[in-house]
């Protein structure tokens, strides 16, 4: 049976640390002495406001110190433009956010190279992937804590624990195929023809002759959503070529292939910190869309986002993002076998 603690916070940073450290001492632990044991974070994109402050993962890594345990702090590169799509620049946006070596006690490295490189091919053998391709972490670390930022997310309505394990440990090539039915559409009557969307086109897939519109290559298309997230004038709608069930059911099947490699040595913990409508990876303010409700942590992703979805309220998901149906999350992860009651 997964176990799911539930630790509320009034509200204040003191509180949320508080709580934290009371977590972890009611968490079943998998880890021993001697252990390296590897914490899954995201640090945030370059201009986002809402990612968690480093004092969190501070707070992990002192636990972790306080039991002769090794840790590290990873996450890896992205596929669009930014401050994480090299090694070097993630890093560099690591430190501007304050999750340095310094301050948190324990190396900060991205596990899929600095390079992108280093990645390994594990089985999956799902309805899309027979195998998916993740930073080799997955085999280096004794454990692992997946530490999750829980709000809203543009293509899977929420992000928690399944989406960092997913998105958070895939390669970029990984990342390309999950992402690989989703392209831009734009709403003529909205677009300044400001130029922003050809700007930060990783694939440079967008191009703009003043005083036209921008123009798009779809077969260019990497469909990673940046365009979408960064125009200023909400003027580009995302289109799934697919359902958009694919893409969350590629998202599931990465996790749940992951899963299968870390599921003995690895601790989930979801805060419910600053819940907005938008994913950490992009630039700006999100609005926040629930109150502070502390941290979820378990021995089971599924188990430890649907009692986030739980406690933020699935009517505020839907809300946020109704044109996602967020809960085939939930029942594509059972239909595969990847639930709360498998391992
Ligand atoms: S960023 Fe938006 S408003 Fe600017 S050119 Fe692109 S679609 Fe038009
Ligand atoms: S056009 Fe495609 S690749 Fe370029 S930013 Fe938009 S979604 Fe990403």
């Amino acid at each position: 049976m997964n176990h799911i603690i539930i630790q509320k916070s009034d509200g204040s940073a003191e509180s949320h640390l508080d709580n934290l450290r009371v977590l972890f001492e009611k968490l079943e632990i998998p880890f021993k002495k001697g252990n390296s044991v590897g914490v899954k974070i995201h640090w945030g994109e370059l201009g986002n406001h809402s990612y968690l402050s480093p004092m969190y993962t501070a707070a992990i890594v002192s636990w972790l110190r306080t039991r002769d345990i090794s840790p590290l702090v990873f996450d890896t590169t992205v596929l669009y433009s930014g401050g994480r799509r090299t090694g070097e620049d993630a890093l560099k946006t690591a430190h501007d956010h304050g999750f340095t070596e310094k301050f948190l006690g324990c190396p900060v490295i991205i596990a899929d190279g600095m390079d992108g490189r280093s990645v390994i091919d594990i089985e999956a053998r799902y309805k899309h992937f027979e195998h998916v391709q993740v930073a080799d972490i997955v085999r280096k670390c004794d454990g692992f804590i997946i530490f999750s930022h829980f709000k809203g997310h543009l293509g899977a309505g929420f992000g928690g624990c399944i989406k960092n394990i997913s998105m958070g440990f895939a390669s970029r090539a990984q990342k390309q195929r999950m992402h690989a039915d989703a392209h831009p559409v734009l709403q003529k009557k909205l677009c300044t023809r400001c130029g922003t969307c050809a700007d930060i086109c990783p694939a440079g897939a967008i191009t703009i002759t003043p005083p036209d519109f921008p123009e798009f290559n779809l077969a260019a298309c990497l469909g990673c959503a940046q365009c979408i997230a960064l125009c200023p004038e909400v003027a580009l709608k995302i289109f799934w070529n697919a359902d958009n069930r694919v893409f969350l059911e590629r998202l599931v099947e990465t996790a749940a292939a992951v899963w299968k490699h870390i599921h003995d040595k690895t601790i989930c913990i979801n805060a419910l910190i600053k819940v907005t409508t938008d994913c950490d990876c992009l630039p700006g303010d999100h609005s926040i869309i629930a109150p502070d409700t502390g941290f979820i942590g378990g021995t089971h992703p599924i188990a430890v986002d649907k009692e986030s979805v739980r406690q933020v309220g699935g009517a505020i998901i839907t809300q946020a993002h109704p044109s996602i149906p967020w809960d085939h999350q939930f029942s594509y992860a059972h239909e595969i076998g990847f639930d709360d009651d498998h391992k």
